[in-house]
């Protein structure tokens, strides 16, 4: 029994052919998918797809750095909206993805900033989870935690807890981020990839902070890689976590579904 904590099925990639996917996934042994959500467009049609399979697709809410609009405010109000909450407080499972990504535009870096806060703000006011995008801007976060959200979670008394999703820094960043919230950390395909650096990451952090992830339709592990990625794939994922960890991939599935379900209250 599989979850895969973040995947976009609702992704243009898989319009055709959604219902094969989820079956393929269903047969993979995979239990239950939580969809991250990247704007205010993305989220009623994530919410109709998480409908026609209950119990199975979980929604989240969210803005990803990416998905910014030139009126962060508006875009904020817009899908962070009473209604929304109201409507959808007994589906919603996270607030993701949410983050910094300064890959390739790092011109509105404060803007992002400032909708990473709300958004972290808004989660905690709500009781829940983040699901973390940081790309090559994990020193940029790292120092958002000691600054303005240090100081925010220690005046509410509450600790932030989430994902940090498709984890790609490094072993003291990940040590230093466990100060300042209850994160697991989110492997999928760039596990095994050549010369990649996280085979080294999950051994230090050890499985107990694991969930499993796809990304999908991004990021395929070996052998898929450069092609569409789904949550079947996570099974590719789960065995290699097997061979680093030298336990059996039940274990790893049977660990890192207790972390996932725990955390997402799955
Ligand atoms: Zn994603």
């Amino acid at each position: 029994m599989i979850i895969d904590t973040h995947c976009h099925l609702i992704d243009q990639a898989f319009a055709a052919d959604v219902d094969a996917v989820i079956q393929r996934s269903i047969d993979a042994d995979v239990q239950k998918i939580v969809l991250a959500c990247c704007d205010e467009t993305e989220f009623p049609q994530i919410i109709r797809l998480c409908r026609r399979y209950a119990d199975f697709l979980f929604p989240s809410i969210g803005i990803h750095p990416e998905n910014m609009a030139d009126d962060i405010d508006t875009q904020f109000k817009t899908l962070f909206s009473d209604e929304n909450w109201t409507t959808h407080k007994g589906e919603i499972r996270a607030v993701g993805e949410i983050g910094l990504d300064l890959h390739w535009d790092k011109s509105r870096i404060d803007d992002q900033r400032k909708l990473l806060v709300r958004q972290i703000c808004w989660a905690m006011e709500h009781d829940l989870p983040v699901l973390l995008h940081i790309r090559d801007a994990m020193t940029e976060f790292l120092e958002l935690c000691r600054t303005t959200l240090a100081t925010m979670l220690q005046s509410n008394g509450k600790r932030l807890r989430g994902i940090l999703h498709c984890y790609s820094g490094t072993v003291e960043q990940a040590k230093e981020s466990l100060l300042y919230g209850d994160f697991m950390f989110g492997i999928g395909g760039t596990l095994t990839y050549k010369k990649s650096t996280v085979p080294d990451v999950a051994r230090a952090i050890g499985i107990e902070r694991i969930v499993l992830e796809t990304d999908a339709p991004y990021l395929a592990p070996v052998p898929h890689r450069g092609h569409r990625n789904e949550p079947a794939y996570t099974a590719v994922t789960c065995q290699a976590l097997s061979d680093l960890f030298g336990i059996s991939a039940d274990e790893v599935a049977r660990i890192t579904t207790a972390n996932a379900a725990t955390l997402l209250r799955l």
